[in-house]
Parts: C-alpha cells; sequence; structure tokens
C-alpha cells in the first residue's frame, strides 16, 4: 500500500504474538501508517523452510523489515548480507533490515534487557558478580548485556551443563575486555548465588505453564538484586519471593519493550516512546 510502511514478525508459534499491536501502536501515536504483519511458520515446515526465499520475497514486496523469532534466529545469518557488530559477536539475529544495499541483521534483545538494566538500576547496584540461570537463546543475549555493562564474573548455571559450557565459551569470545565466565548445573549454584550480587533468570520458569522458580527460594536474600525475562506473568513467584525479601527487582516486560523500542527505531527511524511501550506492554 502507498506510503504504508508494512514489517513483519517471522517464527514458529506466533499467531498470538502481541508484537504487531505494540508496534502499530506506537506508529499510529507517531501519525506514521504503520502495519506490522505475522508470518506462523508451521512446525512440520520449519525444517525445510527456504528462508533465502522468503527474505527475497519481503523485500520485493515492499516490507520495510522482519524480527525473527524462534527457531530462526541463528539459520536466518546465512541468507543475510551484512550483520551489525552486535548481532555478529552473538551469532544471533532477531531484526532484519532492507535497504539498498541489501538485508542486514542486528539483535535487539540484548540491547533490549541492557537498556532495562539501565533504566530499572543505573548505576546504583552493584554489577561485579552475577549469576545466570538460563543457557539458552534468550540467556545468550542477557549474558552479553551483563558483560558489556560491566559485569566481572558471570556464573552461567544451567540444567544442561553442557548448554551451560556451551555459553561460557561464546561469551568469553564476545567480551571486550576481561571476565572471568564460569559453567555450572544447579548442583554448584547455591554457592555462586551466596557470593553474588545478582541474579538473572533466563529459563522459563516462572511462565503459567512452567510454574515455580529454578532457584531455591532459600538462595534469595534482600542484598541480592534479581531480574527476571519471563513476562507472561510479569510478577514472577522469582521476582515476588525477591520483593517479599525487599531485594531490588526487574521485572521481564522492560527487555520485552525495549527489544520493540529499538526494533521500531531501526524500522521507523524515529524513537520510540520507551514509557509508553512498556505501558502497552503491560496492556496488551
Ligand atoms: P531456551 O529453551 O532456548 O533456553 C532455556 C534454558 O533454560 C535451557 O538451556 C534449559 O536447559 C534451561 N532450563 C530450563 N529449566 C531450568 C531450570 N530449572 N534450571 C536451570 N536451567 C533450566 O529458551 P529461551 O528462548 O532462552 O527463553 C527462555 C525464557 O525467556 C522464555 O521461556 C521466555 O519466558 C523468556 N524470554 C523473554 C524475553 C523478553 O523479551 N522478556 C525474550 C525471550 C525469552
Amino acid at each position: 500500500a502507498g506510503g504504508t510502511q508494512v514489517c513483519a514478525l517471522v517464527g514458529q508459534g506466533i499467531s498470538q504474538s502481541l508484537t504487531p499491536a505494540l508496534h502499530e501502536r506506537e506508529g499510529a501515536a507517531h501519525g506514521i501508517a504503520y502495519r506490522y504483519l505475522t508470518l506462523d511458520v508451521a512446525m512440520d515446515r520449519v525444517t525445510d523452510l527456504d528462508l533465502g526465499a522468503l527474505l527475497d520475497g519481503a523485500r520485493a514486496a515492499g516490507i520495510r523489515g522482519l524480527n525473527v523469532t524462534h527457531p530462526f534466529k541463528q539459520a536466518v545469518i546465512a541468507h543475510l548480507d551484512d550483520l551489525s557488530p552486535d548481532a555478529a559477536r552473538l551469532g544471533a539475529v532477531n531484526t532484519v533490515l532492507f535497504d539498498e544495499d541489501g538485508a542486514r541483521g542486528h539483535n535487539t534483545d540484548w540491547s533490549g534487557f541492557a537498556r532495562n538494566l539501565d533504566r530499572g538500576f543505573g548505576s546504583d547496584v552493584a554489577m561485579d558478580s552475577v549469576v545466570q540461570v538460563g543457557a539458552g537463546g534468550a540467556g545468550a543475549a542477557t549474558a552479553y548485556a551483563l558483560v558489556t555493562r560491566g559485569v566481572s564474573t558471570l556464573h552461567l548455571v544451567d540444567v544442561d551443563r553442557g548448554r551451560a559450557e556451551a555459553l561460557a565459551d561464546a561469551v568469553r569470545a564476545m567480551a571486550n575486555g576481561p571476565v572471568t565466565v564460569t559453567a555450572d548445573d544447579l548442583r554448584g549454584a547455591a554457592g555462586r548465588v551466596a557470593a553474588a550480587d545478582g541474579l538473572v533468570n533466563a529459563t522459563p520458569l516462572g511462565m503459567a505453564d512452567h510454574p515455580g522458580m529454578a532457584v531455591d527460594r532459600s538462595w534469595l536474600r534482600r542484598d541480592l538484586w534479581v531480574a527476571d525475562i519471563v513476562y507472561r506473568p510479569v510478577v514472577t513467584e522469582l521476582v515476588r519471593t525477591a520483593r517479599q525479601l525487599g531485594a531490588r527487582t526487574l521485572t521481564g516486560d522492560g527487555m520485552a519493550a525495549f527489544q520493540a523500542v529499538d526494533a521500531f527505531g531501526l524500522f521507523c527511524g524515529v524513537d520510540a516512546d520507551a514509557a509508553r511501550m512498556l505501558a502497552h506492554v503491560g496492556e496488551l
């Protein structure tokens, strides 16, 4: 449509995603004619999807950019012409922007978490030593954000110790300066948490269909800040328990909002209103 900016989300199982409404509401607030579509790839089509053809088709159709989610964040890279330095370091792309030079990949998951840390904690919490539980896709973005924001000792914990080890290797390679990164399964975690400034949850634990929390409540204490990336519900059992102890907390809606803020800025070329998008994440 003439003058209408069109973007889309590509992923599997995304038909209920709130991202389209989040982007379109922000576009409307800026007076931008903006349509945001979902390209939901059926589970049985994931392996034989021709991502290169999909990107070419989207570009030929005049689509400005794509958000890319599970399970395509790594696979899409082979089909891009260029990567932002952060996306290259992370080896994962959640935002693709088309221009005259081709398709460029960005990663706003890590910047979304980093900006949420900045907004929520500023410089008034200690960030030397942090334990992160969960070393999956989202955990790679949060780990990169943590070392980028000055964490010098990062303890990665995952039920699957191999995943923690693989991410630890990747974080050491990504980090610009000296950083100590360890990998444990849950047996080694209590002692790490006891000596840490902060705890990040990057497991699905706390979601409505994954109730509970990945750490034992006896590990939490008033002077251990907690950042959860689960955002449905916004106040997870982990966040609620930490707050009861008087600890500083960050909820996952901030990461979700800020990754969209940064993607919106790339797609529309104007700064989104972060407070407004954060409020919309809460309403949607
Ligand atoms: P993933 O499946 O790639 O990774 C999850 C990791 O957690 C796996 O390595 C798994 O072994 C580990 N794990 C599971 N249970 C555990 C436990 N009890 N203790 C320790 N480790 C455990 O998933 P992902 O894509 O990384 O996403 C994780 C969660 O993050 C999602 O469920 C979602 O709720 C949340 N998320 C939030 C945002 C946001 O913007 N706020 C973005 C992406 C994901």
